[in-house]
């Protein structure tokens, strides 16, 4: 997770509102979230995400979002709790398939990768040996919290992700690779 510099958002603040009550007056009935829908605008948010983070995921970091590992859309508040927010643009970012097997899960304290002044090093370290991503030591007890919290919720460390971590940021140390284009843009 590294900082996720947001483009232009491509719906107008009444689309969002418009969009977030459609989804709000749905659920609050059936209570079902199969019932969810893009309502046409799937593509033009997904492309617009992608763009501004170069297509990589907001919450692991790997690149590239592509069929194999999915490139959805995560609502950050989850569309099951924050109704409104379903369509509220701050509210969503691209990422692979394991990150946002998440689910509704989500905590006050969870690290959302375009707040002001987020940086990486602030909260995480890499650790070189295992390809895991660790609270940084190094910094308050506050921020190793969320550190820590950020890690269980998105996995960040779970199944294949160290080990495809480990590989890639090992290989991509000959290669000099510019920044935006690298597997992961923290570990070197
Ligand atoms: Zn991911």
């Amino acid at each position: 997770m590294i900082n996720f510099k947001r483009g232009l958002n491509p719906l107008t603040p009444e689309e969002e509102k418009k969009l977030g009550e459609w989804w709000e007056e749905k659920y609050s009935k059936s209570k079902k979230s199969s019932d969810w829908s893009w309502k046409g605008k799937g593509k033009i948010i997904q492309s617009a995400l992608l763009k501004c983070n170069n297509d990589h995921c907001a919450y692991c970091d790997c690149h590239l979002l592509k069929d194999d590992r999915g490139f959805e859309i995560d609502h950050f508040k989850p569309k099951t709790t924050f109704l409104l927010d379903a369509f509220t643009y701050s509210n969503l970012f691209p990422c692979c398939r394991e990150c946002n097997k998440r689910g509704n899960k989500y905590d006050t304290l969870l690290l959302k990768p375009d707040e002001t002044n987020f940086q990486f090093e602030e909260y995480f370290r890499y650790d070189s040996r295992t390809g895991k991503i660790l609270p940084n030591e190094l910094k308050s007890v506050e921020n190793q919290k969320r550190a820590e919290i950020t890690i269980k919720i998105f996995n960040l460390n779970s199944g294949s992700k160290p080990l495809n971590r480990f590989n890639a940021i090992k290989k991509e140390v000959a290669y000099n690779t510019p920044f935006d284009e690298r597997p992961y843009r923290y570990g070197y």
